[in-house]
């Protein structure tokens, strides 16, 4: 395209700005910065968000001579679906292609009138819990934020579902897929700003959800930063077990995790808060009646509720799914002391939905680990999940 225009000129070769991930804020510094009013921000995050248009010629409220200019120096580019997997209990899961080549997961979860998306932050992950499979990968990198809010844009597209006006093919989302969000903190953030903001997906902050295995200096400063909910990834009782499976709890143990999610939640407007504890059940290593005694007295008192997980079985995991009696037998004890809890129910078991074999099929380095985590709103009782 021949052009005067100098920007236009000298971008020919650079690379373009992907508007995709770009918050509010950034957005209308990215427009301040080629000369243009900052509420084309605006215009520009509906059409992304609400109407899913990557095509800037198709931004029919933007002059020509705006489009033309953006089209040579910006881009709306999501990661690619590499394959999408339907359950017959309409669970879908995607096998997202991030630059490079890399697969991560998404996986949304209809129930009802809500539908839950289950969102990756990196590829791979380094914390090595040991009854994860994401874990045994390794860790390749962080998602960028376009890389992270494009799995909300891929499902809403995926269901043609822009017409509803803000995407209502996704009603919560939780950042429980591949990877620990709060090590990649700053795309994870601009990515969940994006979420709650009305100009893109408009979700109520109490329905998306971080979830961490406890990188306590970083969920010290969240606050400072974002009010979305909470859920850590306890999985033991006490130190002892958890040093064992979940490694991180050596730097930063659990009395130090509960008491920083909780100054999180303290630190909110909404004093209803409470944070959501994860707690994978293995067999035979934190199930036991004595596990739910001990972790019974360990949050009592603590604002929270307690997530169940049986724990779902891989290819050499070295971990045993728990009976059905021991899972009741450990919620009981637990309901009994008067805490909310639920057991995570499974879905998407034609699909392999529970343990990221989807990606294994297609790339053996990104297969995910048995934590998909899916959870309804903060007053619901009653959870769903993939595990
Ligand atoms: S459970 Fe989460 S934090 Fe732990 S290794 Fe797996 S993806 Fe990483």
């Amino acid at each position: 395209m021949a052009t005067d225009d100098p920007l236009i000129a000298t971008s020919a070769t650079a690379q373009r700005t992907n508007l995709l991930g770009l918050t509010r804020q950034q957005l209308e510094a990215f427009f301040e910065g080629i000369g243009e009013k900052r509420f084309r921000a605006q215009q520009v995050m509906k059409w992304i968000h609400h109407q899913g248009i990557r095509d800037f010629q198709q931004m029919t409220n933007l002059g020509k001579a705006l489009r033309d200019r953006l089209e040579a120096i910006a881009e709306i580019t999501p990661p690619q679906i590499e394959s999408q997997q339907d359950s017959s209990d309409g669970t879908r899961k995607w096998a997202i292609k991030v630059d490079g080549g890399s697969l991560v997961e998404a996986v949304l979860i209809p129930e009802g009138d809500r539908a839950t998306l289950c969102v990756s932050s990196q590829v791979g992950c380094s914390l090595d819990c040991k009854f994860c499979s994401t874990g045994k990968q390794g860790f390749q990198r962080d998602l960028t934020s376009a890389e992270i809010i494009g799995q909300v844009w891929l499902a809403i597209d995926s269901y043609d579902g822009w017409q509803s006006g803000k995407g209502r093919v996704v009603t919560n989302v939780v950042m429980m897929g591949m990877g620990e969000p709060l090590l990649n903190v700053d795309n994870v953030v601009s990515s969940m700003s994006l979420m709650c903001d009305d100009l893109a997906y408009g979700l109520s902050k109490r329905k998306v959800t971080l979830s961490t295995s406890g990188v306590v200096p970083a969920l010290d400063k969240l606050a400072d930063y974002s009010d979305v909910s909470l859920a850590i990834s306890l999985h033991a009782p006490n130190d002892t077990i958890r040093n064992q499976i979940v490694p991180i709890n050596k730097r930063y143990p659990i009395a130090s995790l509960l008491a920083s999610a909780k100054a999180y939640i303290d630190a909110q407007s909404d004093k209803k808060r409470v944070v959501t504890i994860e707690y994978t059940l293995l067999a035979g290593v934190n199930d036991q009646v004595e596990h739910a005694r001990e972790l019974s007295e360990l949050l009592d008192g603590y604002p929270c509720k307690i997530n169940l997980i049986p724990f779902n079985d891989f290819p050499n995991s070295g971990f045993k799914r728990p009976s059905g009696n021991a899972v009741s037998r450990f919620w009981q004890v637990l309901m009994e002391a008067g805490f909310i809890v639920t057991v995570r129910t499974t879905r998407g078991d034609d699909i392999d939905a529970a343990c990221g074999q989807l990606v294994g099929d297609v790339a053996d380095r990104t297969k995910r680990s048995a934590r998909y985590r899916a959870q309804y709103e903060d007053d619901d009782v009653e959870e769903i999940s993939l595990a």
